[in-house]
C-alpha cells in the first residue's frame, strides 16, 4: 500500500481553519488505496488529542496513524539505553502524559522548584530584586536525570532556571522539536525552537532534536505502515527546513505545498535535502502529480 504522509498544521489546517480541499484530498487518497499518516512536530498534545481534533475537523484518522514529536519523544527515552528514570519536561501536558504512556516517570508541573513567587517577584516594576531572592532561597530536589523540552505556553524564567541547573548537574538534554514558529490563527507566535535556544544558550550544551527535519518521525510512520516495500512514500508539508529535509532522509518524495508557514522565497533558498521534489500551491493541485497519477 502506498503511504503519503502529512505534515497537520499549514497544511491540512491552520489554527482551528480547515485547509481548502483537505477532506476531499484525504478521501480521494484513501478511496484509491493510500495509507495516510498525520505527523506533528507540535508537543503540546497527545495522539488522543490529535484523534478527536481531526474527528472535530472531519479529517479521519486514527491513534496508529498520528506521529506526534511528544510520542517520538517518548519512544527515544524508552530506547535509550540507559533508560530516562526522571524527567523534567518544560512544555505542556500532553509531552508529560506521551512520556508516562511509555512508563517512564515525569516530575508533575506543580512540583518545580519556584512554581509560587511571592506576589513582589510575581511582577515586572514592584520589586526588581524579589524574584532573584526567591530563586536562590528555594530548597532544591536532586536533579532529575533527563530534561525534555518542548514548546511552553507559560514558560517562566523559574523553569529555565531549573532547565539549566539540571544540565549543568549533567542531566541528558533532549528536544521534541526546534520550529522557529508556531502558526496559528492570523499570526506567527514563537516555537518549541525557541525555548531550546534559550536553554542551549544558559548551558552551552546542545539537545537531541526528535521531530522533524530529523527523521525520526518519519521512519515510525513507515515502521507502522510494515515498511512496504517499492511501495511509494510520499511526505506533502509547508516547510522546506523541517518537512523537505525529514522527507529525504527516509528517501521519501518531498511535496512542498505553499499554503503555511512557507516563506516566499523558501524554495529558491532550499539547497541541499531542502530541496523539494514537487511544489503545489492548493491540496486540489496534489492530483496533478505524477506520484498521485489516477487517484
Ligand atoms: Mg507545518
Amino acid at each position: 500500500m502506498p503511504i503519503a504522509i502529512f505534515d497537520m498544521d499549514g497544511v491540512l489546517y491552520r489554527g482551528a481553519n480547515v485547509m481548502p480541499y483537505a477532506r476531499e484530498a484525504l478521501e480521494r487518497l484513501r478511496r484509491a488505496g493510500w495509507e495516510i499518516f498525520f505527523a506533528t512536530n507540535n508537543s503540546t498534545a497527545t495522539r488522543d488529542d490529535y484523534v478527536r481534533q481531526l474527528e472535530q475537523l472531519g479529517l479521519g484518522g486514527d491513534r496508529e496513524h498520528i506521529v506526534t514529536s511528544a510520542y517520538a519523544t517518548a519512544h527515544y527515552l524508552e530506547r535509550r539505553d540507559s533508560r530516562a528514570k526522571d524527567v523534567f519536561v518544560v512544555g505542556a501536558d500532553g509531552l508529560r502524559a506521551e512520556i508516562r504512556g511509555v512508563g517512564i516517570p515525569v516530575r508533575d508541573a506543580h512540583d518545580l522548584p519556584g512554581i509560587a513567587p511571592p506576589p513582589e517577584a510575581a511582577a515586572d516594576g514592584v520589586d526588581p530584586g524579589a524574584m532573584r531572592r526567591y530563586l536562590v532561597s528555594l530548597k532544591l530536589p536532586p536533579p532529575p536525570d533527563t530534561v525534555v523540552v518542548g514548546l511552553d505556553l507559560h514558560l517562566t524564567y523559574a523553569k529555565l532556571a531549573e532547565a539549566q541547573r539540571s544540565i549543568l548537574a549533567g542531566a541528558h538534554f533532549v528536544c521534541s522539536n526546534r520550529d522557529r514558529a508556531y502558526p496559528v490563527e492570523g499570526r506567527l507566535l514563537p516555537g518549541a525552537g525557541t525555548i531550546v535556544a534559550a536553554i542551549e544558550v544558559a548551558t552551552g550544551a546542545r539537545a537531541i532534536c526528535i521531530g522533524k527535519p530529523e527523521p525520526f518521525l518519519f521512519e515510525e510512520a513507515i515502521r507502522r505502515a510494515g515498511r512496504p516495500k517499492g511501495e511509494p512514500v510520499v511526505v506533502v508539508g509547508d516547510s522546506t527546513d523541517y518537512d523537505m529535509v525529514a522527507a529525504h532522509r527516509v528517501g521519501a518524495t518531498g511535496v512542498l505545498i505553499t499554503t503555511g508557514l512557507t516563506e516566499g522565497r523558501a524554495v529558491e533558498h532550499a539547497t541541499g535535502d531542502a530541496v523539494p521534489d514537487r511544489v503545489v500551491h492548493s491540496l486540489a493541485e496534489l492530483f496533478g502529480l505524477p506520484e498521485f497519477a489516477g487517484t
